[in-house]
C-alpha cells in the first residue's frame, strides 16, 4: 500500500530523493550509509525529521517481514503498523521529542538522549513477543536533531529463558530451604553465591556469612581442595553433572565426611552457575569402610568380592565370588555375565560407582561396581541382602495387614498427629478412607468429655506402663459416640526412645448391648432363683407347725377314744397318721435340699472313714433290723463338707439297705481318678433298670409305688446337690452279679482354702430342727405298717 506522498521505491539509492538528506545526516555517501545500515545486525529504522522512513534495514525486514521497498519514504506513522497492526508513535518519536509517545513507555529508560523500553507485542496468533527498543535522535554537524534512528531486538528466547529460570529458582529454593542437605549455587569461579538455611544446623555457618566465600574454603586438607577445585573445573567444561567427597570443616567441632554434588545450569552454551547440594555422609562412609576394610581381605569377606576386567573377564573372584558365579553360569577366567559386562562398561563410561542387584537362589546380592581409576577393571563389591530384604518384605506384608485388618488401626507421632490410618479405623469413625485423616489429629475421635474421662486417665497408663488396655469412648465424624475396646502401645525406637503411639480400635457397640441383655438375664435368673429358694424353704418351714399339729391330734384321738371308735375308724385315723407322717417327711427332706447350697458348711479336710462311721451310727437301726454287713477298702482324707458328706454315705447306704429283698452285702471303696477321689458304694440289692438310671438323680423321683419299698424320692437329689457343690458327680451301674454300684467322685482340694462362696440368704428359723438331726440324713423310712421290719414286696 503505497502512501500518496511518497514512492515506494524511494530506496536510498535514489539521488534525488532521500538520500540527499541522508547524506546530510551523515557525512557519508547515500550508498555507503545504506550499506552500513544494512549490514547492522540489529533490526534498524531511520526516520527524518518529519517522520518519514528513510531506512529500513534486512535485519528490520527479517523481523516484521515488509521490506524496505514497501517502507522506505512512508511518513504518519506507517511503521508502526509490522509491529502494532496500527499507526502509533514509536520510540523513534520518543527521541525526537513527542511528549505523548513517551506517555505509551512507563518503563521507558534514559542514557543521555538515547531511549529504551522492553516492548511486549501480542502476536495474531496470540503468542506473546517480547522486544528491546532503542532509539536516538540524529543531529547535524550544527547539533540540530534532523532524524532519528530506532533499532529494535527480538528478546522473546531471552525472556521466556530468563522466565524459566526465575520459575526454576523460586522452586529449587523452596526445596533448598526444607531439606536437611545443604544447597548451595557457585559461580563458575567456585565463588559461593547462594547457600540455604541448612547450613547453620549442618556446619555452623550463617548462610549469609557463606556467600561472597569460596567453596574451597571448607576443606580440610589441600588434596580435598584440589579435588573440589578439580570437580567444579569438570561441571564448567564438561557441562555435565559430577560429585566429589571432602572432610568438612564445619565452623565448630571435628571436620566429617561430606559429598557435594554439581549440577551445571547452562545458558547460551555456557555454564553461568552451578546447584549444589552438600550433604554429610558419615554414615555411609562408615559403611563404605566397612566394606573397604573387607576388600582388602577379599579371601575372608563373607560377601562376594570379584574383579573384573572392561573386555568382561573374571580376573579374582573369592569364596563368595566363586559361588555366585558358578550358580549365574560363570568362573573366574571366563567372562562375567552379560549385565555385570553392561555394568563394568558403564561404570567406566560414567567414572562413577554402579550399584545393581542380584538373585542366587534365595540370597539377594547388592552389588557395587566400582571403576578402578587407571586400570582396566572394575573391582566389584558385593553384599548379602537377603535379610534387609526380608525385613523390608516383612515390613510391607506388616503394612498391607494394617491396611486390611478387620481392627482400626492408626499410629501417631508423640503430638497426636496421625501418620497412618486404615480403612477400618476410617470407616469405624464414619470417614470415607484412612488416606483423609493421615495429618490430622487423634483428638478429633473424642469428644470433650470423653477425653477428660476417658483418654486422659488411659493415657497415663500408657506412659508409666508402655501400653494400655481398656474401654474409650469414641466420637464418629457426625458426632455420635460409640465405646470401643482399646490397645494402645508406645513406639519406641532402637534406643528405646518412644517416637509415637500404635491404637488398636474395636466397636463394641455390639458387645456392650449383649453383655446388658446377658447381665439383664442372669440378675432375673438369680432373682427367681433366690425367690424360689425362699420360697421353698418358708413353705415347708411353715406347714410343717400345722401338720404336727394334725398328726399329734390326730394321735391324741386314737389313744382317748380307742375304746369308743370301731374298727374301721381305727384304721382311718391310721391312714391319716401316716400321711402326716409321710408328708413331714417330705417337708424334711425339701428343706434338707434347699439348704444344701445355703446352709454349707465351709470345706475342711476330715477322714472318709470318719464320714462312714458316722453314716452307719445313724443308720445303726436299719442295719441291725436288716442284717446288713457293711465292708470297706482303705479310704482317703478328703477335703469338703463333713456334715453333708456323711449325708451322702447315709443316703446311698441306707438305699443299699432298703432296696435289697434279702441280707444287705455293702461294700464301699475308694479310688484315685486324675485329680480326684472316686468312692463306690457296692450292693446286692434288686438293680436299677438301666433305661430309668438317669431319672433317679431328680426331686421326688422314685422307680417304685410307696407300698413297696417307701420313701419320699428325695435322697437321690439331694445326693447329688451335695456331690455337685463338692464339684464331683454322681451316677450309677449295675453290679456285675445283680445290685448295684453308686459312684460319687470328690476333688482335690487345698485343705482348707478354696472355700465356696457360701451365700447365706436364708436366716436359719429352724435351729433345733438342725439340731435334733445334726446331719441331715434320712434314716430309711419304713412304712408304719411295717414299722417290725424293712418293707417288702
Ligand atoms: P427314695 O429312696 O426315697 O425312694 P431316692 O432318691 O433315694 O428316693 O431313690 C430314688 C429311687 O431310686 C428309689 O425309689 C429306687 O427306685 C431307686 N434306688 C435308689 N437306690 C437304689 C438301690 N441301691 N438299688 C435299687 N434301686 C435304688
Amino acid at each position: 500500500m503505497p502512501d500518496a506522498e511518497t514512492t515506494p521505491e524511494a530506496a536510498v539509492r535514489r539521488p534525488d530523493g532521500v538520500t540527499p538528506r541522508a547524506a546530510e545526516v551523515l557525512p557519508l555517501s547515500a550508498d555507503r550509509l545504506a550499506d552500513i545500515i544494512d549490514f547492522l545486525p540489529d533490526a534498524t529504522m531511520v526516520v527524518d525529521r518529519a517522520g518519514t522512513v528513510i531506512a529500513w534495514n534486512r535485519a528490520m525486514e527479517d523481523l516484521t517481514g515488509c521490506p524496505a521497498g514497501d517502507m522506505i519514504g512512508r511518513g504518519g506513522r506507517a511503521y508502526a503498523v509490522p509491529f502494532y497492526g496500527e499507526r502509533r508513535p514509536m520510540l523513534v518519536d520518543v527521541a525526537l521529542g513527542d511528549r505523548d509517545a513517551e506517555a505509551l513507555y512507563p518503563e521507558l529508560q534514559r542514557d543521555g538522549d538515547t531511549v529504551m523500553a522492553d516492548v511486549v507485542h501480542r502476536q495474531a496468533d496470540d503468542s506473546v513477543a517480547y522486544q528491546w527498543a532503542k532509539a536516538r535522535p540524529l543531529r547535524d554537524a550544527g547539533g540540530a536533531v534532523v532524524g532519528a534512528i530506532e533499532t529494535v531486538r527480538d528478546v522473546t528466547d531471552q525472556r521466556r529463558a530468563e522466565q524459566a529460570l526465575r520459575d526454576r529458582e523460586a522452586r529449587y529454593r523452596l526445596l533448598a530451604e526444607n531439606q536437611r542437605d545443604v544447597v548451595l549455587a557457585l559461580a563458575p569461579d567456585g565463588v559461593l553465591t547462594y547457600c540455604s538455611p541448612a547450613m547453620r544446623e549442618f556446619g555452623g555457618y550463617e548462610p549469609d556469612e557463606v556467600v561472597g566465600t569460596s567453596a574451597t574454603d571448607y576443606m580440610v586438607t589441600d588434596e580435598d581442595r584440589r579435588g573440589v577445585a578439580d570437580s567444579i573445573a569438570r561441571v564448567v567444561v564438561t557441562q555435565k553433572p559430577a560429585s566429589v567427597e571432602f572432610l568438612f570443616r564445619p565452623k565448630h567441632g571435628d571436620p566429617f565426611p561430606a559429598e557435594a554434588t554439581g549440577n551445571p545450569i547452562v545458558e547460551a552454551g555456557r555454564v553461568v552457575s552451578i546447584q549444589s547440594v552438600l550433604r554429610d555422609v558419615t554414615e555411609r562412609r562408615q559403611a563404605e569402610e566397612k566394606v573397604r576394610d573387607l576388600a582388602k581381605f577379599p579371601a575372608e569377606n563373607p560377601g562376594p568380592v570379584l574383579r573384573i576386567a572392561r573386555g568382561g573377564a573374571v580376573r579374582y573372584a573369592n569364596e563368595a565370588g566363586r559361588r555366585l558365579l558358578d550358580g549365574l553360569g560363570g568362573g573366574p577366567d571366563s567372562p562375567a555375565p552379560p549385565a555385570w559386562r553392561d555394568e563394568v562398561g558403564r561404570a567406566f563410561a560414567d567414572a562413577q560407582v554402579r550399584r545393581t542387584e542380584v538373585r542366587h537362589g534365595d540370597r539377594t546380592y547388592a552389588l557395587r561396581f566400582v571403576p578402578v581409576d587407571g586400570a582396566d577393571y572394575a573391582n566389584v563389591y558385593g553384599e548379602d541382602t537377603t535379610e534387609r530384604k526380608r525385613l523390608e518384605h516383612e515390613l510391607r506384608r506388616l503394612a498391607m495387614i494394617a491396611e486390611q485388618a478387620a481392627e482400626g488401626i492408626a499410629w501417631a507421632d508423640l503430638d497426636g498427629n496421625l501418620q497412618f490410618v486404615n480403612d477400618a479405623w476410617a470407616r469405624m469413625h464414619g470417614y470415607a478412607s484412612g488416606a483423609e485423616l493421615v495429618g490430622r489429629r487423634l483428638s478429633i475421635f473424642h469428644t470433650d468429655e470423653q477425653m477428660r474421662k476417658d483418654v486422659l486417665p488411659f493415657n497415663e497408663g500408657v506412659k508409666h506402663r508402655g501400653q494400655n488396655t481398656g474401654e474409650i469412648g469414641h466420637k464418629r465424624k457426625d458426632g455420635t459416640a460409640f465405646p470401643t475396646q482399646m490397645i494402645v502401645a508406645l513406639l519406641k525406637d532402637e534406643r528405646g526412645e518412644p517416637y509415637g503411639l500404635a491404637a488398636i480400635a474395636q466397636d463394641i457397640t455390639e458387645r456392650k448391648r449383649t453383655d446388658r441383655a446377658l447381665a439383664d438375664q442372669k440378675a432375673a435368673l438369680e432373682r427367681s432363683n433366690a425367690e424360689l429358694q425362699e420360697f421353698a424353704y418358708v413353705a415347708s418351714h411353715d406347714l410343717q407347725e400345722p401338720l404336727r399339729m394334725v398328726a399329734s391330734y390326730v394321735q391324741l384321738l386314737e389313744k382317748r377314744y380307742a375304746d369308743a371308735l370301731d374298727d374301721d375308724a381305727r384304721e382311718f385315723i391310721g391312714y391319716a397318721v401316716d400321711g402326716a407322717r409321710r408328708m413331714q417327711a417330705l417337708i424334711n427332706d425339701l428343706l434338707t435340699y434347699s439348704r444344701v447350697g445355703t446352709r454349707a458348711k465351709p470345706f475342711a479336710a476330715v477322714e472318709a472313714k470318719t464320714l462312714l462311721t458316722d453314716a452307719l451310727s445313724n443308720l445303726e437301726v436299719a442295719v441291725r433290723e436288716t442284717g446288713a454287713e457293711v465292708t470297706h477298702g482303705p479310704l482317703p482324707r478328703v477335703v469338703g463338707d463333713a456334715a453333708q458328706l456323711t449325708r451322702v454315705f447315709q443316703n446311698l447306704i441306707g438305699n443299699a439297705l432298703k432296696f435289697c429283698d434279702g441280707a444287705p452285702r455293702v461294700h464301699v471303696s475308694a479310688e484315685r481318678d486324675g485329680g480326684a477321689w472316686r468312692f463306690a458304694v457296692r450292693d446286692n440289692g434288686i438293680g436299677i433298670d438301666p433305661d430309668r438310671r438317669d431319672r433317679i438323680f431328680v426331686i421326688f423321683q422314685r422307680l417304685h409305688r410307696r407300698e413297696a419299698y417307701p420313701g419320699t424320692g428325695m435322697g437321690l437329689a439331694i445326693t447329688r446337690k451335695i456331690v455337685e457343690r463338692h464339684g464331683g458327680r454322681v451316677w450309677v451301674k449295675a453290679a456285675s452279679g445283680g445290685g448295684s454300684i453308686f459312684s460319687f467322685t470328690i476333688p482335690d482340694r487345698k485343705e482348707p482354702a478354696d472355700d465356696p462362696p457360701n451365700p447365706d440368704t436364708i436366716a436359719d428359723a429352724d435351729a433345733g430342727q438342725a439340731g435334733r438331726d445334726p446331719a441331715g440324713g434320712r434314716q430309711p423310712r419304713r412304712h408304719p405298717a411295717h414299722a417290725g421290719g424293712p418293707a417288702r414286696g
